[in-house]
């Protein structure tokens, strides 16, 4: 199916939005500024908050960020919508010490991060990007462009690699070359605070990672591809805050079916266990003041919980042509034929009867076909921040996404019409 115009302009605005988010600091931000750009107050959560009933909010947390709109009718008991992703993506961290080298290179100090495909990671031309905490209390963000690379060994040098596969030792064969000089007179954490135009010697910490420089593009026949690093999970963020500007956009005639939220986490890559990951207070911080604001009492934040969902998106398997036999024989989801709904006997994804049901009628709504996705019993699956919040709230969640492939390589492969088609689905979701 050739993608349409209105998709192809959204895969090109996510590849603005990947661009722009080369750490989960930078990707907050960017939520962060789109959500204002189209009428959102920013809140900090040491303030008091507004007491109004209705309006749009946005909060960052380190990597993570809520946005939520509020409709001018809502009651204490008005259910939330909360359409759930992750802002982090698998690859590098830079360590302490991290100007390395020897034999004339420089080099960076770095640890993996989450499970990359670190073969991926190889003969790309890479970033530097996260943030900065300054002597005085300030932090900011700094990427530095185009500055590292992990230069394969030669096959000339490694005869055996085509035949043998390619084994990369975590730690003396991932550590980026980023120019000649002597590590012992130069600082690379001085081209991360020019990029931010601070001294290096205010730094006093910092949380920066290692990202692909290369800008999203689409290919293939009828532009059926989009190929960028982090779609997992920022194609999903992306979408959200798509959905959720295009909610608040109808939020004054009492549009919405409940209180929308987008709720971006970080730290899923590991497993969602810190203070702005999903298995953290976050959501449940921010829920817990949205109905306070509105008088809810304990009891009837609680009916509202009863009467909420938690669509939790992230990306799932595509079928691989050279690989069928990994997926189960009967349920084989296809690039490019929709999103798919996740579904483990496990409860490794969230999804019930109850779930799916929702998710066809949100589907329907808006015009969208979807595909189901389920694991082939030899091959374990991952998990997602579904079950976690399900399990940390109470709320009715199913786990859902875009198929790709090459997931966790430093560029990974979607469907144009997928993309596009996620978005509409969540549009759906938050819209009566
Ligand atoms: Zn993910």
């Amino acid at each position: 199916m050739p993608a349409t115009q209105v998709a192809l302009s959204h895969a090109e605005d996510l590849a603005d939005f990947v661009a722009a988010s080369p750490s989960s600091y930078h990707a907050a931000e960017e939520v962060a500024r789109r959500l204002e750009s189209v009428g959102f107050t920013r809140l900090n959560e040491a303030d008091a908050w507004p007491t109004q009933s209705g309006g749009r909010f946005v909060v960052v947390r380190d990597g993570a960020a809520i946005g939520w709109v509020v409709p001018t009718d809502a009651a204490p008991t008005t259910p939330a919508q909360i359409f759930g992703a992750h802002t982090d993506s698998p690859g590098f961290k830079l360590k302490p010490k991290p100007t390395t080298g020897s034999r004339g290179w420089l080099q960076a100090g770095v640890e993996v991060y989450g499970g990359p495909l670190l073969n991926s990671w190889l003969d790309r031309e890479l970033r530097l990007a996260g943030r900065l905490a300054l002597a005085d209390g300030r932090v900011v963000l700094a990427d530095t462009g185009p500055l590292l690379r992990l230069p394969q060994l030669a096959v000339h040098l490694d005869r055996g690699v085509n035949n043998n596969g390619l084994a990369l030792d975590k730690q003396n064969e991932t550590q980026p070359v980023w120019g000649l000089g002597d590590p012992t007179e130069e600082d690379l954490l001085g081209e991360l605070a020019a990029s931010a135009g601070v001294d290096a010697a205010d730094i006093r910490g910092f949380d920066a990672v290692v990202a692909d420089s290369a800008r999203g593009a689409v290919f293939g026949k009828d532009d059926a591809f989009f190929a960028s690093g982090r779609l997992d999970d920022l194609a999903s963020v992306h979408a959200g805050v798509m959905a959720l500007a295009e909610a608040s956009a109808g939020s004054a005639g009492g549009e919405l079916r409940g209180i929308a939220v987008l709720a971006a986490f970080d730290h899923e890559e590991l497993g969602s266990e810190s203070r702005s990951g999903a298995a953290g207070p976050f959501l449940e911080d921010i829920l817990a003041r949205i109905y306070a604001g509105l008088g809810a009492d304990a009891t009837e934040q609680r009916r509202a919980f009863a009467a909420s969902w938690h669509l939790s998106s992230d990306v799932g398997h595509s079928v691989h042509p050279n690989y069928a036999q990994k997926h189960d024989p009967a349920v084989q989801p296809l690039l490019g034929s929709g999103p798919i709904l996740k579904i483990n006997a496990n409860q490794r994804y969230a999804t019930d009867a109850i779930g799916a049901a929702a998710w066809a009628r949100w589907c329907e709504s808006a015009g969208i076909a979807s595909q189901e996705f389920v694991s082939n019993n030899t091959v374990p699956c991952g998990s997602t921040i579904g079950p976690i919040t399900a399990t940390r709230l109470g709320i009715r969640t199913v786990d859902v996404g875009i198929p790709i492939l090459s997931m966790h390589s430093a560029r990974e492969l979607a469907g144009v019409a997928d993309l596009h088609a996620l978005t509409r689905v969540a549009e759906s979701f938050f819209a009566a």
